[in-house]
């Protein structure tokens, strides 16, 4: 199979029904090599507005059943899985991720949509026991899910696929409208996504309304303005970094807003483990998609007695993955995404060395590695002040940080404004339940690293990492809302 990237992928938005251009596009690079990928539209302003007033009719308009939905989100699953090589070759193409990782995301993306298809006939109230209260004891009262209206799907670049599904498919389950905004850097995968959704539209025996699903591409500050600023937008959909986050929740008013942000994710890896395969496992969630992954190992912290052993251990498996060209089906760590990037995890790496970490092992990045390619990279003798230690680093580096005891590494696991996961690897089980107790996080997984997610979990930070829960059941949550409808004692005497 061919070693190259994708060319010539040159895409629209989906606004109203009608796939439309603009008059500035956005050119997409390969990260490996920087050869043009494809481009996009940069969408104006009246392009965007234009989206979510189409958005805003077809939701109106929508007659669509549960039944309805669950079949045009299972024939959309079957579009994607159809196209599968296809996406995930344009997912490494823009991304940069190990092929292999791409299609494990296509994979993830399948499942998502489907477990969203089922989630559409779920939408379940409540009765309320009205007799609970004296004097109501002839009163019925339910409650009933109903979509929010138009949600707006903002998402970044690390999983360009999955994360867009893990919006778009809840808010048609639900039964909203949605406009969805990809990264500017890897917008290509969402607008497939869209194309599916078309296609599948197209195929489903039921009157799907122009308008209900729109994509458009651009500046994130140009299309977040407008999402603010338009009435008709009910919820906002964030998954990107908290700087951002921020400046979407002080600006949404009234509207809904679930925020997925950055990580500083610690994983505790205690000597009563299997320290070889606990190694093994950090090193996966450290390095997986280059560690640009909200949830990935930032931080290992680990018992002084044993830190020499474990250290030797995760070098052994950070020494063993195979860095390289992303189309290369042995590759397990390649570039990342774009020069910002890579240069913040190269300033973040020297500046911790410079502080007096010690490199392990790696610690090569670029040249002959090929570019924005970072090494695999093992530092010791790292102190919380330390950034690989105190910020989010979107790199293939594992800083690992030794404390002398147990209450010492629950101390350092907290010891920072996020909140996103942790993972504790421990055959003790009262080291486990004071672990998951302790740590102030979103999600504390036991005997894995903090980077586990299933899609259909609840998932979300704490601190500075968000507000609200992704996984399909709690965002079909998000985007309806509960209305209770009372049946009251009437004018006739029975
Ligand atoms: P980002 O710079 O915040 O961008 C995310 C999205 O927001 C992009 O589509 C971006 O558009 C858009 N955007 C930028 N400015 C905006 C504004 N003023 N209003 C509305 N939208 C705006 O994040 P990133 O660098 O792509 O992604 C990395 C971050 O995402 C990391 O911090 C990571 O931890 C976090 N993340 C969190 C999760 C989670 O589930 N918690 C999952 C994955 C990633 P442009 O591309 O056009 O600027």
């Amino acid at each position: 199979m061919s070693q190259q990237s994708a060319t010539g992928l040159d895409k629209s938005m989906l606004v109203g029904g009608e796939w439309v251009g603009a008059d500035d596009r956005i050119t997409v690079i390969h990260p490996y090599d920087s050869e043009p990928v494809g481009s996009v539209p940069s969408a104006s302003e009246s392009q965007v507005e234009a989206a979510v007033d189409a958005a805003a009719e077809a939701v109106e308009a929508s007659t669509l059943s549960a039944y309805e939905r669950y079949e045009l989100l299972s024939a959309t699953a079957r579009q994607v899985e159809s196209r599968a090589e296809e996406i995930a070759r344009t997912l490494t193409s823009e991304q940069g991720k190990p092929i292999t990782e791409a299609r494990t995301e296509v994979d993830r993306a399948v499942q998502t949509l489907d477990m969203s298809a089922e989630e559409a006939k779920r939408m379940f109230g409540e009765y309320v026991p009205m007799d609970a209260q004296r004097g109501f004891a002839r009163d019925h009262c339910f409650t009933q899910r109903e979509p929010v209206g138009v949600v707006a799907a903002i998402t970044p670049f690390n999983f360009p696929l999955n994360l867009m599904v893990h919006k778009v498919g809840p808010a048609l389950a639900a039964g909203n409208a949605v406009v969805g905004k990809p990264a500017s850097n890897t917008p290509l995968c969402g607008i497939l996504l869209f194309e599916c959704l078309d296609d599948a539209a197209a195929e489903v025996d039921a009157d799907v309304p122009d308008g209900l699903f729109n994509v458009v591409t651009g500046s994130g500050s140009t299309t977040g303005d407008v999402i603010l600023e338009h009435d008709a937008v009910e919820s906002i959909s964030f998954t990107g970094s908290t700087a951002v986050g921020k400046y979407l929740a002080n600006n949404s008013g009234m509207k809904e807003v679930t925020l997925e942000l950055g990580g500083n994710d610690p994983t505790i890896v205690w000597d009563d483990t299997d320290i070889e395969q606990a190694a093994e496992a950090v090193v996966g969630g450290a390095c997986g998609n280059a560690g640009q992954v909200c949830n990935s190992v930032e931080r290992v912290i680990v018992p002084e007695h044993a830190e020499a052993e474990i250290v030797d251990a995760i070098v052994e498996a950070a020494e063993a993955l195979a860095v390289g060209n992303p189309f290369d089906e042995a590759t397990q760590v390649a570039s990342m995404v774009d020069d910002s990037q890579f240069d913040d995890v190269v300033e973040i790496f020297e500046k911790t060395v410079e502080m007096g970490a010690t490199v392990e092992c790696g610690g090569n990045y670029g040249g002959e590695l090929g570019e924005r390619v970072f090494e695999p990279t093992v530092l010791s003798d790292v102190t919380p002040e330390m950034p690989a230690a105190s910020e989010e680093t979107f790199g293939p580096l594992v800083p690992v940080i030794s404390v002398p005891d147990f209450e010492a590494a629950i101390e350092e696991a907290n010891n920072t404004r996020y909140g996103l996961e942790a993972g504790i690897f421990t055959q003790d089980i009262d080291r486990a339940k004071r672990a998951a107790d302790a740590i102030d996080a979103g999600g504390v997984n036991v005997n894995t690293v903090s980077g586990f997610r299933a899609d259909h979990m609840p998932y979300g930070g704490f601190k500075e990492s968000g507000v609200g829960k992704e996984g399909i059941k709690y965002a079909v949550e998000h985007f309806s809302r509960q209305k209770l409808v009372g049946f009251h004692q009437g004018f006739t005497d029975v």
